[in-house]
Order: structure tokens, then sequence, then C-alpha cells
């Protein structure tokens, strides 16, 4: 195992042990529920977007293997502060990424750190739950000016 392997490891393990922004944002109407049959993945999202369009509060509850969790993690603290449009154009890097079409940028920091599931196919329905839990609560929240595409 390369060192960049143990450093993307501690990452992910350090997002699943002490996972951020996790709770429910109270009085949101956009809340999303999503499900990763193939592992039992759960996800619970809420959050609140402010007067501007940027994504003031993100929250999630979950239940599932590390790697759903710690992605639902990473992503919270990717998109909080980001406009809408932004935080989805995002998250549709980062599925492109998993498919092995797109690279991620620098500035992505911890995403990087899920890099690796691409090379299992059957886990990344695990890392793309809470990613598509966003595009749903932001479509929802925005009257669908943010949606991003499925899968
Ligand atoms: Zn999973």
């Amino acid at each position: 195992m390369s060192s960049l392997d143990e450093l993307y490891r501690a990452v992910l393990l350090d997002h699943y042990t002490r996972p951020r922004n996790r709770g429910v944002v109270e009085g949101d109407g956009s809340a999303v529920d999503l499900r990763n049959p193939s592992c039992g993945d759960t996800i619970h999202l809420t959050l609140r977007l402010d007067e501007a369009g940027r994504i003031a509060e993100v929250r999630f509850l979950g239940q599932g293997c590390s790697i759903s969790q710690a992605s639902a993690s990473i992503m919270t603290e990717a998109v909080k502060g980001k406009p809408a449009a932004e935080a989805v154009a995002l998250a549709e890097r980062f599925k492109a990424m998993l498919r092995g079409e797109a690279e991620l940028a620098p500035e992505d920091g911890d995403l990087a750190a899920l890099e690796g599931v691409r090379q299992f196919p059957v886990r990344v329905k695990c890392a793309t739950l809470a990613w598509n839990a966003l595009e749903k609560a932001l479509a929802t929240a925005t009257g669908g000016r943010a949606e991003g595409a499925e899968g």
C-alpha cells in the first residue's frame, strides 16, 4: 500500500468516526431519504439555503458502511457555503470521477480520499448515495433550477 493510500484511508476513517455536520436542519421542506439497496446504506439529508442561494446549513443522518458515511460527511463539508448550482456541479464532477470520466481538482480536498472507490464498482453506489441525496434536496429547495442528472 502506498503512503497516499494510507493517507486516504486515514481521512475516510476520520470522517467515519467523527462525522461532520451530523444531525437535522430543522424546518427543511426539502428533506431527502435515500437508500442504497446493494449495501443497505441509508441517508437522511436536510439543508437550508440562504437568501443568496448558498447552502447555509447541511446535515445528515445515516447508517451503513464506512464509505457511505464518510462520503456523506465529506460531502457536507465540501458543499457548505457553496451556491446551489456550484454544489450540483461538484456532485456531477465527483460522480464522473467515480465512473472514470473526470478528475478532481486540487481544491476538492478530502474528496480525493474517495478516488480509490472507483476500483471497486460495487462500492461506487455507497460513495454516491449522499451526493444523489444532495442533488435531490437542492432540486426541491431551488424549485428545479439546480437539478442535476441521476445516477
Ligand atoms: Zn455501502
